[in-house]
């Protein structure tokens, strides 16, 4: 059983893909390809937003999004002590300083409560991650940044295919910036991002940003990066993009067969009246989780832990604030999570044979273990 079974979704789609690679290849424009242009026009539709802005990597999407805004030393960014390295790595790489909260205990986003009182003049953004695919809460967050005259950028790194009150994920707030790594909801064959914004301004900075500064050919203002999706890439998505939406619904029947199945057993995941996750990850939270994990790998069910270690417990964090003689602050919530989630199985193929199989497994190892 795989965790997520790419293999048998590019054999589903292979002579699309097949094809569409294979004019990359016939027509040699690998970098600046039509395929690029065709798939921020098709996803900004698809989500609903004006810009759509093809970039290398979910963490170069973030990346552009803050040197756009001219984030750096001195600037604060408020995200949560709950993610992926990516989200906070690029915060300290531009030189501002990552202003941790804590998370809320059923969805495990960013607590709103905790970002206002996060906030100081230092503050320039608020940087929540919709988690395992379910939208933070954009209507308390965006009250919050229009308070205090602060954007809002949604790490939708999961959540490309989930909405929230009937909005796509990525059309929620000022920007966003979604990832096509692999093993995301949906992925390429290779490293991939995308920017998305109504702000006519920001999309054309952010265009700059990721073509090394470049405004007109050899025209450099400001420092940027080499930031471009590439041609392959975009072709791969485009041939899959017209399966995505069968995709979600196929993940909300598996995720909502999982609810039922292990109901009563373990805490399955909490999702919010007005959500629709597109379950990037099913996460259930187990007291004994090690031991369970143990036991589920011992009968060939794959599970995996996101995360571990809460980011502000990280070593290259905790190396950060000595320098500036900070104290170790504590993340109840986060520190729960790290120590009982477990992510099972999940993705659009998955069989009822082998989710029926997780289910009894799982069952089994949280009365044994
Ligand atoms: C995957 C991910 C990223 C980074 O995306 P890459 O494409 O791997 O660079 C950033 N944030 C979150 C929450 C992610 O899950």
């Amino acid at each position: 059983m795989q965790f997520i079974d790419l293999k048998t979704q590019y054999l589903a789609y292979q002579a699309e893909i097949d094809a569409a690679m294979k004019d990359v290849v016939d027509t040699v424009r690998f970098i600046n390809g039509p395929w690029i242009g065709d798939l921020e026009r098709d996803l900004a539709a698809f989500v609903g937003v004006k810009h759509a802005i093809g970039v290398s990597s979910g963490t170069d999407a973030l990346l552009a999004l803050l040197m756009s805004w001219g984030i750096g030393p001195g600037d604060e960014v408020i995200t949560t002590a709950f993610t992926f390295i990516a989200t906070a790595e690029v915060i300290a790489l531009v030189g501002a300083k990552p202003v941790f909260v804590d998370i809320e205990p059923d969805t495990l986003n960013i607590d709103p409560v905790k970002v206002e009182a996060a906030i100081t003049p230092n503050t320039k953004l608020i940087l929540p991650v919709s988690l395992y695919g379910q939208c933070a809460d954009y209507v308390a967050l965006n009250a919050i940044g229009a308070k205090y005259g602060i954007p809002v950028l949604e790490d939708a790194c999961q959540s490309l295919g989930s909405s929230f009150q009937g909005k796509r994920s990525c059309a929620l707030t000022e920007a966003a910036a979604t990832s096509f790594f692999p093993a995301k909801p949906l992925g390429c064959f290779g490293d991939g991002g995308m920017v998305f914004t109504d702000n006519d301004e920001l999309a054309e900075k952010v265009r700059q940003v990721k073509d090394h500064g470049q405004s007109a050919r050899y025209q450099h203002g400001f420092l940027g990066i080499n930031g471009r999706l590439d041609s392959i890439q975009a072709a791969v998505l485009g041939a899959k993009l017209p399966h995505f939406q069968d995709e979600i619904d196929a993940r909300q029947r598996i995720a909502n067969r999982y609810i039922e199945g292990l109901q009563g057993h373990v805490q399955t995941p909490i999702i919010r009246a007005g959500n629709i996750s597109v379950f990037a990850q099913f996460t259930v939270r187990v007291a004994n989780r090690d031991a369970v994990q143990k036991v589920m790998g011992e009968h060939g069910v794959p599970t995996a832990v996101h995360y571990p270690i809460p980011l502000p417990h990280q070593p290259v964090f905790k190396a950060i604030r000595a320098k500036s003689g900070e104290a170790e602050p504590c993340f109840p919530e986060s520190e729960k999570a790290a120590a009982e989630v477990m992510s099972l199985p999940m993705h659009p193929f998955l069989s009822e044979a082998d989710q029926d199989k997780v289910v009894e497994t799982l069952i089994q190892a949280v009365k044994g273990a």
